[in-house]
């Protein structure tokens, strides 16, 4: 029993582990011969925490977990502090710490715990092709592969997701430009314990402690797509966009390196139904393409895995190792995961919405929430989207 493993990030990593607890052997293709992430960190919620450990990688996230204890909100421009709270009665609540970690040493960490010698690095699917027994993928450089089955995990710009779901999908702008990187933790710009978000005029500031004294931190500003903006004009462009603002995000500004400082246009993807087809499976990115806003578009990537785990336990056990029982545990991955990345994908649009200014009516709203929260609120939605993962 062999599955083809299309793309090694997150979600490829993560399935390959959670086949592997089931006796599959596993080839991973990787389209790139260096991973570069996108960003420049990840917050691993409780769930996907939950999720690394259940697939044996829990040690990857206590090595790479910072040390974020609390939360706060302050106004962008007077610095005043909106909301502040601890995070325990969340943690209390769910059973796991969130982690937030830095994206290359994630992604790298998870190479290394399959055996980096292991991934086919330089392989970029372009045709797939299936037939009741099996599947076959054909690479670029010329070459294929043979398999029982195929996992695609090759992200937003999928190649398999056209082939699974019969259409191409078309990404959606979210109105918004995140810039991201890493900085020396420096306490001046905030706590070295706690998620700290600047929020005013539609636009936010973000810091949150990934491991080594090292600050993740992300700006995001309402912008049209297409402007003529990249790594050479960053503290310009930032200077800019947040000019008049508090102290500490003047001193973000100041501290970051432009040259390791990335610059998205945020999209997503409408969502869709069909997440299997037959022997073929999307799974991460590829089947459900978030904006950050809910920072759980990599988690679900990790619950994705862990219940494609579940059920080809649930259907061996049924069917034996067969091809039958190949496409029954499909299928029942399918049907187990398809509301929940929809829902999150959902919650995490409208929350860009809110965050961004959509309409500044509701924005302002969501400010004068925010300076009566105690945190009980935000806490609430948080459990909410944690415990609707396999694992809660
Ligand atoms: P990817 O990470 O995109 O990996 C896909 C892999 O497939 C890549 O290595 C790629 O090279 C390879 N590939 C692509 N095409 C082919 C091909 N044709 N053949 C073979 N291989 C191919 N998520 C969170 O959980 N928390 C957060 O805080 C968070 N913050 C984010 C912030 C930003 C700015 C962004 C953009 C995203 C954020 N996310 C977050 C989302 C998260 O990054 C993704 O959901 C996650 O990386 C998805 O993993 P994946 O493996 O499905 O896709």
């Amino acid at each position: 029993m062999k599955a083809l493993i299309i793309g090694g990030g997150i979600g490829g990593m993560s399935a390959a582990a959670a086949l592997k607890q089931q006796g599959i052997e596993c080839e991973i293709f990787e389209a790139v011969k260096e991973i570069k992430p996108v960003g420049a960190a990840l917050s691993i919620w409780s769930n996907g925490v939950k999720c690394m450990n259940h697939l044996g990688m829990g040690s990857i996230m206590d090595e790479l977990g910072g040390p974020m204890h609390n939360m706060a909100y302050h106004d962008g421009l007077t610095g005043s502090v909106m909301t502040q709270f601890s995070l325990s009665p969340l943690v209390d609540a769910v059973g796991e710490r969130p982690c937030p970690v830095s994206r290359a040493d994630l992604q790298s960490q998870m190479i290394d715990w399959w055996g980096r010698d292991k991934v086919q690095f330089g392989k970029r699917i372009e045709k797939v092709e299936q037939s009741d027994t099996g599947v076959t993928a054909y690479f670029t450089d010329g070459t294929s592969a043979v398999g029982d089955f195929m996992i695609a995990a090759d992200g937003t710009h999928s190649v398999v997701r056209a082939d699974v779901i019969g259409y191409q999908t078309e990404r959606r702008y979210a109105d918004y430009v995140n810039w991201n990187g890493l900085v020396e933790i420096d306490e001046s710009i905030a706590p070295a314990d706690q998620w700290t978000t600047f929020v005013g005029e539609g636009k936010r500031v973000s810091i949150m402690p990934i491991a080594d004294d090292r600050f993740y931190f992300f700006f995001d500003v309402p912008l049209p797509k297409g402007l003529a903006e990249d790594r050479s004009t960053v503290i310009a462009d930032l200077t800019g966009y947040f000019a008049g603002w508090a102290d500490p995000v003047q001193k973000l500004i100041a501290a970051i390196n432009p040259e390791t400082t990335n610059r998205i246009e945020i999209h997503d993807i409408e969502p869709f139904d069909t997440l299997v087809k037959g022997n073929i499976a999307l799974l991460g990115d590829a089947a459900h393409s978030t904006t950050p806003d809910i920072g759980q578009g990599g988690c679900s990537a990790l619950e994705d895995a862990v219940v494609l785990g579940q059920c080809f336990a649930d259907q061996f056990k049924e069917k034996g190792k067969t091809v039958s029982g190949v496409l029954a545990a499909l299928k029942q991955y399918e049907e187990e995961r398809r509301f929940r990345v929809k829902d999150l994908v959902l919650k995490a649009r409208k929350r860009c919405d809110v965050t961004h200014g959509k309409d500044m009516q509701e924005t302002q709203a969501w400010y004068d929430e925010l300076r009566q929260e105690t945190g009980e609120n935000i806490i609430a939605g948080l459990r909410t989207t944690i415990i609707g993962g396999p694992l809660a």
